[in-house]
């Protein structure tokens, strides 16, 4: 063991406890279902992106256990250099229908996804102009790209400012390629990015658009298909990437766009080139769970009564929601201690559902993010409403922003 590196560690790990920055994950004893077991009890999950249930369908696991039959649990190697298998094959065609495009790439996950699509469809004298929101896998996605993309150049807009957006596509037109991209719903806030407007200011710029819709696959659009389906605006967004972890129940991301996209992300996208396909039976499963999604309307539905039930509830009871407008309901706190206690708190009355405190959002903007989905009874939510309430009151906290 090297002293230096061992020493730096527990300093580096020392330095963010002493911030309140330091994780420890809860230790989950069943499916990522409503109501879950946690570190020893049983508790109301408000913290889960299963947003339609699929991560414990019967069809989904089901479809699994098949596959794991008449394939074996690992696909034994990097897709060119193995050979690509034909579920492989048929989950992208699957995909690429269901997002009404082309083509579909898929990834191992939503991370990969954007880290192995964004350096590769960008050169050195291109420009990325990201909304300040975004996601850290996009940041990451674009740091590791050759072209211009800081905010100390200019190059990040105010969060869904349409103005500095269009302030900054005038004065680029100096590059070669320009590419804006954005959440299509914001994770920490629930709110969507005005897609409309970007791609109208895009095409205004001769700019393309990447829209990362993690947060609404399975949630917004026709049965699910995301953003670019919710406001009609097919074949206007150039690159849509979804995952495949999160509505979807399973693991994974992808890639939507035209043949050429494809074709060139085999090529050049690294995670693609370099990393090991996904196991069959995850494959399976996702096929499993888009045929949930395009035939079975009721999962989707009850996401969306849950949602609204949610907010009205949360609303009746003082609760600031933060302008959210999809299932992710930040529940306002304000100081990041608040927060935090309030985390604590509502595990002991039997809620789970984390605090988001700086730097993952804005000092003073501290939340308890919570999450209903379709897997929700009607007992959960009011007990989870129960619980914020008691926690609230014992706190003594408005919880009206500031
Ligand atoms: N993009 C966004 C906006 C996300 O919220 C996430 C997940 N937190 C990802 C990408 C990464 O997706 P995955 O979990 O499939 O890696």
């Amino acid at each position: 063991m090297n002293p230096g590196l061992q020493n730096w560690l527990s300093d580096e790990i020392d330095k963010l406890k002493e911030q309140h920055l330091y994780k420890v994950p809860r230790i989950l004893e069943s499916p990522a279902g409503g109501r879950v077991r946690m570190d020893g009890r049983e508790v109301v999950n408000m913290s889960s992106n299963n947003y339609l249930g699929l991560a414990n369908h019967p069809k989904v696991a089901q479809a699994a256990r098949d596959a794991v039959e008449k394939w074996g649990v690992g696909a034994g190697a990097v897709r060119w250099i193995g050979g690509t298998m034909s579920i492989h094959q048929e989950l992208e065609d699957r995909l690429a229908k269901f997002k009404s495009v082309e083509a579909v790439l898929v990834f191992t996950s939503g991370f990969t996804a954007n880290s192995g699509c964004i350096p590769a469809v960008l050169a050195d004298q291109d420009v990325v102009i990201s909304d300040e929101l975004n996601h850290a896998s996009i940041i990451d996605g674009v740091r590791l790209s050759p072209a211009k993309y800081k905010k100390s150049e200019g190059f990040v807009y105010g969060h869904k400012d349409m103005g500095h957006l269009e302030d900054i596509l005038s004065k680029a037109q100096g590059f070669s390629k320009r590419m804006v991209i954005t959440d299509g719903v914001f994770s920490m806030d629930g709110d969507i990015a005005p897609l409309p407007e970007i791609v109208a200011l895009a095409e205004k710029y001769d700019a393309f658009v990447m829209v990362d819709d993690a947060h609404a696959s399975g949630v917004l659009g026709r049965n699910g298909a995301g953003t670019t389906s919710h406001f009609d605006l097919y074949g206007r967004v150039d690159i849509q990437l979804g995952t495949l972890s999160k509505a979807l129940g399973v693991v994974g991301g992808y890639i939507a766009g035209s043949a050429v996209l494809k074709d060139w992300l085999i090529n050049r996208g690294r995670p693609y080139l370099f990393s090991t396909a996904h196991p069959p039976m995850v494959a399976a499963a996702l096929i499993a769970a888009l045929d949930v999604m395009e035939n079975d309307p009721e999962p989707m539905r009850k996401l969306w009564d849950n949602t609204r039930r949610w907010k009205e509830m949360l609303a009746a009871n003082g609760f600031d929601t933060m302008g959210s407008e999809t299932p992710i309901t930040p529940v306002y706190f304000g100081r990041e201690e608040l927060a935090q206690t309030a985390e604590k708190m509502l595990f002991e009355e039997g809620v789970y559902a984390l605090a988001i405190a700086f730097p993952t959002v804005a000092r003073g903007k501290a939340r308890i993010r919570t999450m209903p989905s379709a897997d929700h009874t009607e007992e959960d939510l009011n007990d989870a409403l129960k619980a914020f309430v008691k926690v609230r009151d014992r706190l003594a906290v408005g919880v009206a922003p500031g």
